[in-house]
């Protein structure tokens, strides 16, 4: 076995990694993960961690799940590969749509396949894009997207995305993608109340449709809550309105599932949970829980019956699109929902009471809100709960209680301030319990480092 200051100089050499600062890895040497099982993972030197992120918020079902190996290995045995350009197709990628289809909204019965959830949002682009030509308004090009969104890494998906500094390390966005304000009521709602403030936001789009004029207007882009932003959970007033507004100037709404989809809110789609008939919805992470990549679109038949007839040949694809394997993991990691009835017990067991244990961390000195649905959730650290001021973003807040909860045994995410969980789905209450109690440690610990 390979020591760890082996592995650390090695890597530091010759990998750069994504979001990372190499010379920061560099200079402390990065965390090396060894192995995983149901919700925990160990890293070289035998610590345990409980996983509160789900790796990327993507193992629904956990790690360890020999019969998605299984499937997986059955099926590289068998056509380890083959593509579905040209006329061609195999079993394990036509089952998979079919599958998914029958999961997805009864409005919404056509899949296509991709990689990646970035790749799914170029997808996205070209398909709205082909739409409107094929319906003959040509001019209906541009896709309205929001600030602090995340869509992807790819030169689309990070011009869909709201991220500044991604824009700015790529000359981005791209052009005929522009951005509104998002829904984020703790951050920016200032005086308003969450309802007053979700009708401002959405009504932002109104005034960004009429502003470009409607029919330069493909499609509205948005995550149904924010994940990468800091689990940004828009009030209640807000999908309504911006329903209203998409169909009263026929602006298209793609969903980006790619964390919400396959369970995450207690619903299969998110789209459910916060009653929206989308036309596109990007799915990846949950759909074969992390095992192996893999992504895809899922298409409304409005949209799906003018590429299917009109469009002739679809000039777009990926070598992988519906990989055998990768529809294999995906098959299994369906078929392990459904079977362990994972999603009703995420909706009707687990999440009720997550949300519950987790809200009880803000009544903290340093916790100015706790919010979530599902299994999702966030945590927002300031210093003056009263007035919800952050601390001087240089002393890096958020990075003290992410490492705090490393050193107590859990990964947490911050964005910012704003500490980020998303445990896979088969977490059980004493597992919660346990995530809670190490969340408070750090939070306590963070809070002296504060004082
Ligand atoms: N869309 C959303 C909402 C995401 O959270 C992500 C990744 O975190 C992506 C798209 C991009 O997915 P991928 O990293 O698989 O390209």
């Amino acid at each position: 076995m390979t020591d760890l200051k082996t592995l650390q100089r090695d890597d530091a050499a010759h990998f750069i990694h994504p979001f990372t600062d190499s010379k920061t890895l560099a200079e402390k040497g990065t965390r090396v993960i060894e192995r995983a099982d149901g919700i925990y993972l160990w890293d070289i030197q035998g610590n345990k961690l409980l996983d509160g992120m789900a790796g990327l918020w993507c193992v629904n079902v956990g790690y360890g799940r020999q019969s998605i190996v299984d499937a997986v290995s059955k099926q590289m045995q068998q056509l380890p590969y083959y593509n579905s350009f040209f006329q061609c197709t195999h079993p394990p990628a036509i089952t998979l749509a079919k599958t998914i289809a029958d999961l997805a909204p009864a409005h919404m019965n056509t899949v296509f396949f991709t990689g990646s959830g970035s790749e799914s949002n170029d997808t996205n682009l070209r398909m709205v894009r082909r739409y409107w030509d094929l319906k003959g308004q040509p001019n209906k090009k541009t896709i309205i997207s929001r600030e602090n969104a995340y869509h992807g890494s790819t030169v689309a998906g990070a011009s869909l995305g709201g991220m500044s500094g991604m824009h700015e390390q790529g000359d981005l966005p791209i052009p005929k993608i522009v951005h509104i304000a998002q829904p984020y009521w703790y951050q920016e709602g200032a005086d308003l109340s969450p309802e007053e403030f979700g009708l401002k936001a959405a009504r932002s789009l109104e005034e960004k449709i009429l502003e470009l004029g409607e029919d330069n207007v493909a499609a509205f882009i948005a995550e149904p809550f924010q994940g990468a932003g800091g689990v940004i959970i828009p009030p209640s007033t807000y999908w309504p309105e911006i329903k209203r507004i998409l169909a009263k100037y026929d602006v298209l709404l793609i969903l980006d599932e790619v964390i919400s989809g396959f369970g995450r809110t207690g619903c299969w789609f998110a789209a459910e949970y916060f009653d929206l008939q989308p036309d596109l919805i990007s799915i990846a992470k949950g759909m074969t829980s992390g095992y192996i990549p893999m992504g895809g679109v899922i298409i409304a038949d409005r949209v799906a019956d003018v590429i299917k007839q009109q469009c002739g040949e679809f000039t777009h694809g990926y070598t992988y699109s519906g990989h055998p394997a990768a529809a294999a993991a995906a098959l299994e990691n369906i078929n392990i929902l459904k079977q362990e009835k994972i999603v009703e017990q995420v909706a009707n067991e687990i999440a009720p009471y997550f949300q519950q244990r987790l809200r009880t961390l803000a009544e903290h000195p340093l916790v100015g809100e706790v919010r979530g649905i599902g299994l999702v959730a966030a945590i927002e650290l300031v210093q003056d709960k009263a007035t919800r001021a952050r601390y001087n973003s240089d002393l890096g807040v958020g990075t003290w209680c992410r490492d705090f909860c490393i050193q107590h045994g859990l990964v947490m995410r911050s964005v910012g301030d704003t500490m980020i969980i998303s445990p896979p789905l088969v977490i059980t209450k004493t597992q919660v319990d346990e995530l809670i109690d190490k969340a408070l440690l750090a939070l306590n610990d963070t809070y002296q480092q504060c004082l």
